[in-house]
């Protein structure tokens, strides 16, 4: 099978050329998108690599859904509305069931999220798939990791830790029993928090996607922000499935430092509190009051005693 017949197949499909951002779409040299007036372009990448980012037998379909949710989640964090994505696929060899999955995967995510594939390559390597996105935000408006202030409360979408417990799983080294189902789903199956990043804009003084666990990215914006989080240890949203496979300490701690959750943390005004919880209540989606931002650098999460929990590591990062 050719190249050009690959991308006919598997990708030409997933186009949506009725979607008004397209104006040219998979087939020319390059991709042309219509930016709405007085908008700005958002523009992300994400990598995965196999055996880092999936295990070796991971299932096609899962593996491309999750290669696109992980990646408008980015979107989502910068209160961004999508507009496309690219595909950057390297292949082993051409295995037709392997792509034929992989292309539902695709439509799925492109389908829930309302993102087009607009383009991308594919070339023959170690599997790899990078996807990249593009969204578009009013001028002025995307929230950045950089906007928190001191006084600030914290807040955090959904339930932590999931995909952490799931991890052992999709990786064959452990069974839940009857929640593996639901935890693999968990971990291929993402939900960028789309709505609620848009529905944020103008309340959110910063924001961020947890890929790598609440403490490590909640300190991307203490850093970024000039400023300390203090969590408090009885307010963090810990999936009740850590809680039942968990001690109550594990628990805590895959909540805070697992990553793969693809929830938002963002900060607000205490003034915008009654308006958060209207906006939890619209979305029907938990918004957890964790901490507060104070004065100075890092992120603690104190207990009942006012005493910061020490953690071994603070979440993922590839070159540690
Ligand atoms: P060029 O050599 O000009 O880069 P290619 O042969 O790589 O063109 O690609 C032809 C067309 O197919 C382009 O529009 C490109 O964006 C699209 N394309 C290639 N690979 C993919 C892919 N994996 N997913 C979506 N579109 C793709
Ligand atoms: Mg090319």
């Amino acid at each position: 099978m050719s190249e050009f017949a690959i991308i006919q197949e598997y990708f030409s499909t997933i186009q949506q050329l009725d979607n008004p951002a397209v104006a040219l779409g998979i087939g020319d040299d390059a991709a042309i998108l219509n930016i709405p007036k007085g908008q700005q372009l958002v523009v992300s990448t994400d990598t995965m690599n196999i055996g880092r980012h999936f295990p070796e037998n991971a299932p096609a379909e899962a593996i491309a859904y999750r290669a696109v949710a992980t990646a408008v989640s980015d979107l989502a964090a910068m209160a961004a509305k999508p507009l496309g994505f690219t595909l950057s696929l390297s292949l082993t060899d051409v295995d037709q069931h392997w792509l034929q999955q992989f292309s539902k995967g695709l439509l799925k995510a492109s389908t829930a999220f309302k993102i087009p594939l607009v383009g991308g390559d594919t070339t023959r390597g170690p599997l790899s798939i990078a996807v990249q996105v593009m969204g578009c935000v009013s001028v002025g408006d995307a929230v950045r990791r950089s906007g928190a202030q001191l006084g600030d409360d914290i807040y955090v979408s959904n339930y932590l830790g999931d995909a952490a417990l799931a991890l052992p799983l999709v990786l064959g080294e452990k069974s839940y029993q009857q929640d593996d189902a639901f935890l693999s789903k968990q971990f291929y199956y993402p939900e960028p928090q789309l709505e609620l990043g848009l529905t944020l804009k103008g309340i959110a003084s910063s924001m961020i996607d947890i890929s790598d666990g609440l403490l490590s990215d909640l300190g991307h914006i203490c850093k970024l922000s000039d400023c300390q989080a203090q969590l408090d240890e009885n307010s963090i949203p810990v999936s009740p499935y850590l809680t039942k496979h968990l001690s109550s300490k594990e628990a805590l701690t895959l909540a805070l430092t697992g990553g793969d959750d693809y929830q938002l943390c963002f900060t607000a005004a205490k003034e915008q509190a009654e308006q958060i919880k209207a906006i939890e209540k619209r979305l029907a989606t938990p918004l957890s009051k964790v901490g507060e931002v104070v004065e100075g650098s890092g992120v603690y999460c104190l207990d009942e005693q006012g005493k910061a929990i020490e953690f071994k590591h603070s979440g993922f990062n590839h070159f540690r």
